[in-house]
């Protein structure tokens, strides 16, 4: 591992010791010693957590007149995964050391000895990755159901029933957020690959005509949205998938990568899915899932552009990303300069002193924030480390009541980046931050 290379696993390090110590994640179940790739959301990563899906719905739904939401169950029918290639196909090649019993995924060793102790290796062999239940009291082969895998099918095969209703014309998409699960052989790097994940996926049905300028125009609008969320361009790629990469139902496909410590890794899929998905579901049900269009009176199954990002591995990439130390007056100052859009707490209100009228000022100013932002309201120790433990949490402006309050009603507001502080009428600050974090 060359110099930097172990600087940035340092700093890996440190940031899952700060998510833990703040409350952004921690493991799951830990007072039992926790549960392999399976992570809770604390309080502050439960704000961030909704800021990235509130940010990703507003992008994608609220701001378009033609795309709809949708809130599919996780448990579905199991023909919709044998029709979706999903029984048969969604495996990753399972290795097993015969000496210590580690197991890797095949494709994703470079050795053909086990990388732990040398040991010899097993042929691969598929693994299914999708987890399997029962579904009533009866655990026999007919009452098999799977957790999801992804929540795309779940707009799949709800494509009419929302067509219809919305009224929605092709070109139009519908678009989700939710859970979705997958036995991993190998998960790891924190939140970046776990067993239990949430996506946030857009399905855009096209006529199959367009959906070359389509494919593009979805790739340059999902490239937009990880620079809007504040990512640094220059920790950002596309990969182009490759014709042994590519699914089978796929013509084409790019991944929005970011450089990790561990290597360029995927955040988002876009994807050219065909009719691939239409066509077997409309087959495998006897449902008609063609469309109609009036104006050309043609009926056609549209082609679907799908994007397909994970939140958690979103949450991942920011943090990772605003993670910054420096030196402040011969002391370290750790700050996350997260986007105030996605940021937990978009302000801090300190009271400089407890006394003098201070406190009833600041819990005042506090309560009527409350009613358009999360923040968050701090009286204890010196005003210096109120600040670094806001910077700690990503919050992006620090409030202070103080003495000149008093007379004439203006606060300082301190900018978590520049460390810079200004003066402003009480009065102002909701706007102010209002135009700060929403632009
Ligand atoms: P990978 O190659 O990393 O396994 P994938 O190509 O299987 O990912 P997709 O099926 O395209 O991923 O899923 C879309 C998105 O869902 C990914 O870009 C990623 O952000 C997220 N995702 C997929 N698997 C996981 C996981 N195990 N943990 C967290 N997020 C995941």
């Amino acid at each position: 591992m060359g110099k930097k290379d172990k600087f940035k696993d340092e700093l890996m390090d440190k940031l899952v010791s700060l998510c833990k110590r703040r409350g952004f994640v921690f493991p799951s179940s830990e007072i039992y010693g926790g549960i392999n790739a399976c992570w809770d959301y604390g309080p502050l990563g439960a704000e961030m957590k909704r800021n990235v899906k509130d940010f990703w719905w507003k992008e994608m739904v609220h701001k378009r007149d033609d795309i709809e939401g949708l809130d599919a169950a996780i448990l579905m029918h199991p023909q919709v995964w044998i029709t979706s290639g999903h029984v048969a196909e969604f495996s990753d090649p399972l290795v097993d050391c015969k000496k210590c019993k580690s197991r890797f995924r095949a494709d994703e060793i470079e050795v053909t000895v086990c990388p732990n102790c040398g040991g010899e290796l097993t042929d691969p062999r598929k693994f299914n990755l999708m987890f399997k239940t029962f579904m009533g009291p009866v655990e026999d082969e007919a009452s098999i159901v799977y957790l999801r895998p992804e929540t795309a099918q779940g707009i799949y095969v709800n494509f009419l029933n929302v067509q219809g209703p919305s009224r929605q014309k092709v070109p139009f998409g519908i678009a989700q957020i939710g859970k979705a699960f997958r036995n991993e052989i190998t998960p790891g790097n924190f939140i970046f690959r776990t067993r239990e994940f949430e996506q946030m996926e857009m399905q855009f049905f096209v006529h199959p005509s367009e959906d070359e300028k389509w494919f593009e125009y979805w790739r340059e609008k999902r490239w937009q949205y990880y620079l809007d969320l504040g990512i640094r361009k220059e920790k950002l790629q596309w990969h182009e998938h490759g014709p042994d990469e590519l699914a089978h139902y796929a013509k084409k496909a790019y991944d929005v990568q970011y450089e990790f410590s561990f290597g360029w890794k995927e955040l988002e899929g876009v994807h050219n899915r065909t009719d691939f998905d239409l066509s077997r579901h409309s087959e495998a049900s006897g449902k008609d899932l063609r469309y109609w269009d009036e104006v050309k009176k043609e009926k056609y199954i549209p082609y679907i552009i799908e994007t397909s990002a994970g939140c958690d591995r979103t949450i991942l990439t920011c943090l990772v990303d605003a993670y910054h130390e420096e030196e402040v007056k011969g002391e370290t100052r750790v700050v996350l300069r997260l986007s105030p859009k996605i940021a937990p707490y978009k302000a801090a209100i300190f009271p400089l002193v407890n006394r003098d009228g201070m406190p009833e000022m600041a819990h005042k100013l506090c309560d009527d924030l409350q009613r358009r932002f999360k923040v968050f309201y701090d009286d204890s120790g010196a005003v210096g480390r109120r600040y670094r433990r806001m910077d700690e949490a990503g919050t992006p402006y620090c409030i202070t009541i103080d003495g000149q309050t008093l007379q004439d009603e203006t606060v300082t507001v301190r900018d978590r980046d520049t460390m810079e502080q200004t003066r402003h009428k009480m009065a102002e600050i909701q706007d102010l931050l209002e135009k700060k974090i929403n632009g």
